[in-house]
């Protein structure tokens, strides 16, 4: 839009009533984009109205996750029209900014400064209660371009038990802070493999996969950091189904959503 005024994001306006979500990792690979969708679904259930960007420029698989990988958003005047899901949830990916799925994007600081802009104040988002912004791992430039666009944005931080992730999944969470905004709660994802032997027998052993205490720890240490309550928010198992659901783009909410990490699941986005 060569010379015109650029678009205010609607988020960051007064009187603006959306909920703004960050999702946030320290390292990759956690969970952060399955919690980004699941949670995005059970708000939905619970007739809230969804929106979902994904800005995480490595993985964007937001929109594989639902069912969405082939699908382009339109536009309208200079408006681009969010992707719905069946549900009714909207979404907007950077990957469907690019031209071709399968371009390698390369991009600097400024111009995920202005993908972030785009997807924020470019996309017809119409009155959405929720959006959920899954970011890139780590304590990057897209966590700091949000930060200055809309500094009240809220972060859930998602990592596992193990300890290396959440001595990176703080460093995220302190990175929000330093941008003053506020940790709304941590996410443990992977916490425990529930033993499907044992379980066969009427018992429940838990395979502790990646060790135990990381959503404990990095709740704890943020909730010091910034005096005040930073609460693990559920601690997610993990189970067949939700990575059965996220490649067959219908999540473990939709999927299965009588197993247990569904009910996790639920249970956070009611609480959010
Ligand atoms: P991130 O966004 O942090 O990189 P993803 O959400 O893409 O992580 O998850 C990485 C992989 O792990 C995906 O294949 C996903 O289906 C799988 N996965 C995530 N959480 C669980 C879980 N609780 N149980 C089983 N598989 C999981």
């Amino acid at each position: 839009r060569g010379g015109q005024a650029q678009r205010e994001i609607p988020f960051a306006q007064a009187g603006n009533l959306t909920k703004v979500y960050a999702i946030a990792s320290g390292k990759g690979g956690v969970g952060k984009s399955s919690v980004t969708v699941n949670l995005a679904l059970a708000l939905a259930a619970q007739g809230r109205r969804v929106g979902i960007v994904d800005a995480d420029i490595y993985g964007h698989s937001v929109p594989a996750m639902l069912g969405l990988a082939d699908t382009r958003p339109t536009q309208v005047d200079d408006l681009i029209m969010p992707v719905p899901t069946a549900s009714g949830v909207s979404v907007i990916s950077i990957g469907m900014l690019k031209p071709r799925r399968d371009q390698v994007v390369a991009w600097r600081g400024p111009m995920l400064d202005r993908a972030l802009v785009q997807m924020l104040a470019d996309v017809f988002w119409g009155d959405i209660d929720d959006l959920l912004i899954d970011l890139p791992p780590g304590t990057g430039d897209m966590a700091i371009s949000l930060g200055q666009h809309l500094p009240g944005a809220e972060f859930v931080v998602v990592t596992t038990p193990q300890e290396a992730a959440a001595e990176v999944a703080e460093r995220a969470g302190t990175m929000a802070s330093m941008m003053h905004q506020r940790v709304v709660g941590v996410v443990e994802n992977m916490a425990y493999l529930p033993c499907p032997h044992c379980t066969e027998e009427g018992k429940e052993h838990r395979l502790e996969v990646f060790g135990s205490g990381g959503g404990e720890r990095v709740a704890r240490t943020l909730s010091q950091r910034f005096g005040h309550d930073v609460p693990l928010l559920g601690s997610i198992p993990l189970d067949l189904s939700l990575r059965e659901g996220g490649d067959a783009g219908k999540p473990i909410v939709e999927s299965d959503p009588t197993s247990p990490a569904a009910k996790v699941l639920q249970d956070i986005a009611r609480h959010l």
